[in-house]
């Protein structure tokens, strides 16, 4: 038996992830890591890793694999991980981050079960993202997140699919039917 699971969440900014998760933390107490939020929360903080990231995360570009790596790493050696399983939102988002999460896995005897895209497409995104209205979603760092995606985080998800644990479900619905989706990936992976 590892000593808990990770599940991973892809898909473009603005389809739902962090909603998604956040139902699925209320369900089910797995533990929803947002590599986003740490970094706004950094910022807010105005730590030393939120003033480094402050500019990056307002042009909407990716902070360094590197310092991405070392945060997630130190947050998956709290002991509620291995008590409740996690599920990871907003990282891996380069092939190199997805290299290195391997690696930090194995080390904390974490098993990779899953990873599920939520499939929505870029008109319909960038929609939501204006409703949304944080302060970092200005038009210019809303089309750089989208170019980004492209280039360094949709070839994950043939990455993904080659270790056979991929599955996409059609993001393009409510919130609520989205989630009857969601769960039941998560809940047959596990059985
Ligand atoms: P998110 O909330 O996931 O949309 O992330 C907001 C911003 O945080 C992104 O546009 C990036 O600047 C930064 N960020 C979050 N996660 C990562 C990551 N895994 N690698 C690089 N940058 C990230």
């Amino acid at each position: 038996m590892p000593a808990a699971v990770c599940f991973v969440v892809l898909g473009r900014q603005g389809s739902g992830k962090g909603t998604q998760c956040q139902m699925l933390t209320e369900r089910t107490g797995i533990i929803h890591i947002s590599t986003g939020d740490m970094l706004r929360a950094a910022v807010e903080a105005e730590t030393q890793v939120g003033k480094q990231v402050k500019e990056v995360l307002d042009s909407g570009e990716l902070v360094g694999d590197e310092l991405m790596c070392e945060l997630l790493a130190e947050r998956l050696t709290k002991s509620d991980v291995s008590k409740n399983g996690i599920i990871l939102d907003g990282f891996p988002r380069t092939t190199q981050q997805a290299e290195a999460l391997i690696q930090i896995l194995e080390k904390l005897d974490i098993e990779m079960v899953l990873a599920i895209n939520i499939d929505v497409k870029n008109e319909a995104v960038i929609e939501r993202m204006l409703l949304r209205g944080r302060t970092d979603d200005t038009e210019e760092a809303i089309k750089r997140r989208l170019e980004l995606y492209e280039k360094q985080t949709a070839p994950l998800l043939e990455w993904f699919n080659e270790k056979g644990i991929l599955v996409s479900i059609d993001g393009g619905r409510t919130e609520e039917e989205v989630f009857e989706d969601f769960l039941s990936q998560i809940e047959n992976s596990s059985n």
